[in-house]
């Protein structure tokens, strides 16, 4: 059975990790979808976040990895998938989940969503945290994978560069 996994991924992190290494022990295959939408502004374009999840998931053979723009469940029907997989860390998320995944079953019944608990290592990462904490040129060790770290750090610099120069 394949599972969509989707998320902004912006960046990848090692709580989003930690959910595709688990669930692809329980499907055959696992897509990491890259949701993204023209209005929602991202730091890295989709192609950089592709570039990073496939070098975070090399390893994992039943992972696949791709985009897109509009419903997760248009895109999980054309996949011919039948499950939406989305993690979940804090009591806040739970509301929003249940939220999308009443409102993702309503236009398609066939379609359940999963959720996945986080586990307690990874329970506080969130993008935007890491995103905080380049920003403000702290430790990124232990919450993305080493190679996102430069990425991160350069796109920081360069706002701090073009902001200088204004
Ligand atoms: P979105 O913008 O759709 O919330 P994210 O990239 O932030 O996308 O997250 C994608 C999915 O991964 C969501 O289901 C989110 O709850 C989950 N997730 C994010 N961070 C973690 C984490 N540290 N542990 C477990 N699940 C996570």
């Amino acid at each position: 059975m394949r599972a969509v996994y989707p998320g902004s991924f912006d960046p990848i992190t090692l709580g989003h990790i930690d959910i595709i290494k688990r669930i692809s022990n329980i499907f055959d295959e696992v897509v990491v979808l890259i949701s993204h939408s023209a209005e929602k502004q991202s730091l890295f374009t989709v192609e950089e976040r592709m570039k990073l999840i496939h070098e975070a998931l090399k390893d994992i053979k039943n992972v696949k990895v791709d985009h897109h723009q509009g419903l997760t469940v248009d895109y999980v029907r054309q996949a011919k998938a039948k499950v939406i997989v989305r993690g979940l860390r804090a009591v806040v998320d739970f509301e929003y989940e249940l939220a999308m995944g009443n409102v993702n079953r309503k236009m398609a019944p066939d379609i359940e969503t999963l959720l996945v608990n986080a586990s307690p290592e990874y329970y506080f990462i969130s993008s935007r945290m890491v995103k905080d904490i380049a920003k403000n040129k702290g430790d990124l060790n232990g919450f993305v994978p080493k190679h996102v770290i430069k990425p991160l750090q350069s796109k920081f610099a360069k706002s701090m560069n073009k902001g200088g120069k204004k």
